[in-house]
């Protein structure tokens, strides 16, 4: 396992992150346990702000859905990024730390009226009109309300990135955003002029994730750039806002190539200016969301080992007190990751195991053949790169309660969520009289 962030190995011969020995996370907390290394992602932060702000105007957000917690929005608040929402509840999180909500852009493909009478109410920065349907309710709300509303348009701009199929979201054939190739985002940008309550801000695009490949993300650019130059053209109107979206790909695996953050700015920025240039556009200022980019690395899983099962010839099942559970990804992906026994960081490996889960269901395989020291039933596996998607994607399947979450830094380590309790399982259980 590629040690990231924080992570060291201590004079123990234990994983360490945070300056925390993740044994002692163990005692403390139990297993399964997601831990969050707060320096790795604050500089994740970081890095991406300050490689965006060297190139220009710009504005780096978080797509909280790849983990929206209180303590998470409260980190992005504090390292000066914008926040991404994509539900009531994902607001509702961030209203709950008074996140600026200037800086709270609002997406979704079937936003609620409800939930679009609470971003309008609680003056949302910009809502993402995603088609048709909501521009009209959003500007019917909007005068119920008598607000204005900056919005940008999200783009399907025909373009698809190498990337999993339920992961890539640029193509024509995709249930976001107004379609660019047959003229539907040109005719809404037109219909605009029909909802004076709607303020033209600009235009998003999210071409998919878990992206490498720089091409992809500047010929996007050129694309929308294109795309700003025709609605001047067509309507007058100027885009002051370039979303590109998010999809930076991270390390998860050996062959994984992250880019840097400023590769990418230099594969994109560019463009958008020369296209700028060439059409006679001011240039606008991009944003872009990543999410799994600034927590994916920064997350680890902390699983106990419990029952093996040895098929000799064939394989070596290892089972954990998690799984699907609290990591759908393998299963709904067939995503990889990679893995070592954090009680035994500096022994060689031993033997080539696959580790399962502990759900009523084959397809509940956390990794394939990894190789670990000899592997005993009390080991403590850890999983690295597990900040994205997981407990965001977490569910109860087997009523098995969600793992808790602490926050590791400078040798200390906090609590951020609850492990829930068998009573949480049942707290919303109703039982009818005539059951009773
Ligand atoms: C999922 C998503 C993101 C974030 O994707 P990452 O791969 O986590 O960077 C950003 N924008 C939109 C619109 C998304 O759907």
């Amino acid at each position: 396992m590629k040690l990231q962030g924080t992570m060291r190995i201590n004079e123990a011969g234990h994983l360490e992150i945070g300056g925390v020995d993740t044994l002692d996370l163990v005692k403390e907390f139990g297993t399964p346990l997601w831990v969050l290394d707060e320096r790795a992602f604050r500089e994740n932060c970081r890095k991406l702000k300050e490689a965006f702000a060297s190139a220009g105007d710009s504005q780096v957000i978080y797509a909280s859905k790849a983990l929206c917690t209180m303590a998470t929005c409260i980190l992005v608040k504090e390292e000066g990024l914008g926040l991404d929402v994509v539900s009531g509840g994902e607001l509702h999180t961030a209203l709950a730390v008074d996140f600026p909500v200037e800086k709270i852009y609002f997406h979704g493909n079937n936003k609620t009226p409800e939930e679009i009478e609470m971003a309008v109410k609680n003056r949302v920065g910009i809502i993402v009109v995603d088609n048709f349907y909501e521009m009209e309710l959003l500007n019917r709300i909007c005068q119920r309300e008598g607000r204005e509303q900056r919005i940008i348009l999200r783009i399907s701009p025909g373009i698809e990135a190498h990337t999993h199929e339920y992961i890539k979201t640029g193509q024509i054939d995709s249930k976001f955003g107004f379609t660019l190739p047959n003229g539907q985002a040109l005719e809404a940008v037109k219909r605009l002029s029909d909802y004076p309550s709607l303020i033209y801000t600009g235009l998003h695009c999210h071409i998919g994730s878990q992206i490498f490949e720089m091409e992809s993300f500047a010929h996007t650019a050129d694309v929308m750039m294109a795309f700003v130059a025709q609605i001047r053209e067509e309507t007058g109107l100027v885009t002051t806002e370039l979303n590109l979206g998010g999809g930076f790909g991270i390390y998860y695996y050996e062959g994984d190539e992250p880019v840097p953050p400023e590769a990418w700015v230099q594969a994109v920025m560019p463009c958008v200016k020369e296209k700028a240039a060439e059409f006679g556009v001011p240039v606008p200022r991009v944003v872009v969301e990543p999410g799994r980019a600034i927590v994916g690395p920064a997350g680890t899983t902390l699983y106990t080992v419990g029952s093996y099962k040895d098929i000799p010839g064939i394989r070596k099942y290892i089972a954990v007190d998690g799984g699907m559970g609290d990591n759908p990804r393998p299963a709904l992906y067939g995503s990889k990751y990679e893995a070592m026994l954090a009680n035994k960081a500096n022994q060689p490996p031993e033997e080539t195991v696959s580790v399962a889960g502990k759900c009523c269901e084959s397809g509940d395989m956390l990794l394939w053949d990894v190789k670990l020291p000899r592997v005993e039933p009390g080991d403590i596996l850890a999983v690295s790169a597990t900040g994205a998607y997981n407990y965001a994607m977490s569910m109860n399947y087997n009523r098995i309660p969600r793992p808790a979450m602490v926050l590791v830094g400078n040798g200390q380590a906090d609590l951020i969520l609850k492990r829930e309790t068998y009573d949480d399982l049942i707290r919303n259980d109703v039982v009818p009289a005539r059951l009773r």
